[in-house]
Order: structure tokens, then sequence, then C-alpha cells
């Protein structure tokens, strides 16, 4: 059972499940004082079961949400509208409520490019980008990638026809950017790819609790000279590690939580966010 009491006052949240671990609301929270808007935004822990009873909360009470897994395109079909980023991608982080009615948006991409460049100085024109994980996250990004001129993505996947449904949808939408694809245990194309790559991101969800495996050979990454390592995930993760041990420059996931969330706020408030504020909260 939802617990809307958790909201009392909020204006905005961020749902999930889990979502007790999520720092949006410190994030957040800290960009709407520096704005002079207070403090309106909560976190609610929405079971996917409950995301249409969240909807309806939201239509009546709130004026914007964030949502992270599993919500992110189960939430669809309570949409009165979406931009056409995010309907391309067919995944929605970022809610607007007017007048009644939810419309969403997906700041995941953008989050994702501004980290990037912030951390490496690549910009998606011409990037060759190598995705390990074709979830909803790599999803949102690839399609940020190639509608602004990425040149070839590769999606290796542990679901390998989940990697193809992806690259379908990819190559139909932007047919000019290449889109191969793998599984994580081909590590011969793997390397073939990865020695063709600007870029190497890990999108699984491998890394995010202590005790779990590399999701891939991680050897491979001591193959490219100056190859960039981008990790989704806020913590140190084995990839992450590695690609410090091989000597290549690396990020772990911060600044694409904090520029995603930017976005979100420059969406709900009309203002520019106040970026080094909120990433400072986050610290
Ligand atoms: P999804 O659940 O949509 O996708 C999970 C991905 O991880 C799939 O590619 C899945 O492969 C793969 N995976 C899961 N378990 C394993 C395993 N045992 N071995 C290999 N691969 C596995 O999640 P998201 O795409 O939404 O999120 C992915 C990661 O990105 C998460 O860690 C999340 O925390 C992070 N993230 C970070 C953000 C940020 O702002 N920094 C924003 C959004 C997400 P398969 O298809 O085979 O199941």
């Amino acid at each position: 059972m939802i617990d809307f009491s958790v909201l009392k006052d909020c204006r905005y949240t961020v749902i999930g499940d889990p979502i007790a671990h999520s720092r949006s609301p410190q994030m957040q929270n800290a960009g709407f004082a520096a704005l002079g808007l207070g403090t309106p935004y909560g976190r609610l822990h929405v079971p996917v079961e409950e995301l249409p009873l969240f909807a309806e909360y939201a239509r009546k009470h709130l004026d914007g949400a964030n949502l992270t897994v599993p919500h992110k395109n189960r939430i669809l079909p309570e949409l009165a509208d979406m931009s056409p980023e995010a309907r391309l991608c067919g995944s929605v982080n970022t809610l607007l409520v007017r007048d009644g009615k939810l419309y969403g948006d997906t700041t995941d991409g953008y989050g994702f490019a501004k980290a990037v460049e912030e951390a490496f100085g690549l910009v998606p024109e011409n990037l060759r980008a190598v995705f390990f994980g074709a979830g909803g996250a790599a999803r949102a990004v690839v399609f940020y990638l190639a509608a602004h001129g990425a040149k070839s993505i590769t999606l290796a996947n542990r679901t390998v026809e989940k990697a193809e449904l992806l690259a379908q949808d990819l190559r139909s939408a932007y047919p000019e950017t290449e889109v191969h694809c793998a599984g994580l245990q081909d590590t011969h194309l793997l390397a073939e790819f990865l020695d063709g790559a600007d870029l190497a991101v890990q999108a699984t969800s491998m890394g995010l609790h202590k005790e779990d495996a590399p999701p891939f050979d991680l050897t491979l990454l001591e193959r490219r000279k100056g190859l960039c390592c981008f990790d989704m995930i806020y913590h140190s993760t084995p990839f992450l590690r590695a690609a410090e041990s091989a000597g290549l420059p690396n990020r772990g996931g911060n600044g694409m939580l904090l520029h995603q969330g930017a976005r979100s706020l420059e969406l709900w408030t009309g203002k520019t966010a106040p970026v080094e504020i909120m990433r400072e909260a986050l610290k």
C-alpha cells in the first residue's frame, strides 16, 4: 500500500521500487531552495501494481515527479502526452502535471551526455560507443546519442534478443548511426568493437551490490589505450576498478544523476538549474 502521508506538503517526488536509496530529494530540494521555491520534493515507494494509484494522486496533488526502476516505461498508459524524445525511446523519467493531466519527458540521455562531456570532453557527434547492458537506461541514452549524431553504437547484453530489439528500433529511427549487437560472452566480437570505440559504458545493474560478479571479461579493457570508461552506477564497481588499473580515464554515474535531475528541475520551473549547488548537495 502506498503511504502518501510521506508526501505531506510535497509538490514533487521521486518514485521507484526500491526507492530508499535515492539521493534525488537532497539534490532537488537544494535546487528548489536556491531558486527560492522551498523544499517541495519527496521520496515515495510505489510498487509496480500500484502505479495507476500513484498516477491518480499525481494528477490531483503534484506538479511533477521523477521515475526510476521499474516505472519508466510502465507509466506510458497513464500519460496524456509525451515529448517526441520520450515517445521515440519509450521511456519517461520526468512527469509534468498540467491542468490535471500527466505529461512525460526523458532527461536521462541529456544527463548522460552532459556527464560524459564533463568527464572526458567527448560529445555525441561522431561518437563510437560500446554499451554493456540494453535495459531502460541504455535505451534512453542510445536514442539521445543517435539523435545527436553518434557514429556507431554497439549493444552488448546478457539477453542478446533484447539488444537486437533495441538495435532494430534505433536503426529505424536513426539509419545514419551504425548499430551492432553482441552477447556479453562474445569476447572476440567485443574486443573488435572496443578497439574501434571512444567510449565504453557499463549500463547493466551488475555492480550495484558489492558481491556482484563482473558483467563481462574485464581484461578486455586492457587492450585499448585511451578508451574512456563510464559506469552508470554511482559508486565504485568492478568495471571502474578494472578501467582504473588499466590506466583508462573513468567515471561513475553521479554526473548523470546530477544533470538528468537538473534538466528535470528546468522543465518543471522554466528556470536555469543551480547545477553547482545541486552537485554539492549530492556529495
Ligand atoms: P534495467 O532493469 O532496465 O536493465 C538492467 C540491465 O542489466 C539489462 O541490460 C540486464 O540484462 C542487465 N543485467 C541484469 N542482471 C544481469 C546479470 N546478472 N548479468 C548481466 N547483465 C545483467 O535497468 P536500467 O537500464 O534502468 O538501469 C541499469 C543501471 O543503470 C542500473 O545500475 C541503474 O542504477 C543505473 N542507472 C543510473 C542512472 C544515473 O543517473 N546514473 C540513471 C538510470 C539508471 P538483460 O536484458 O539480459 O536482463
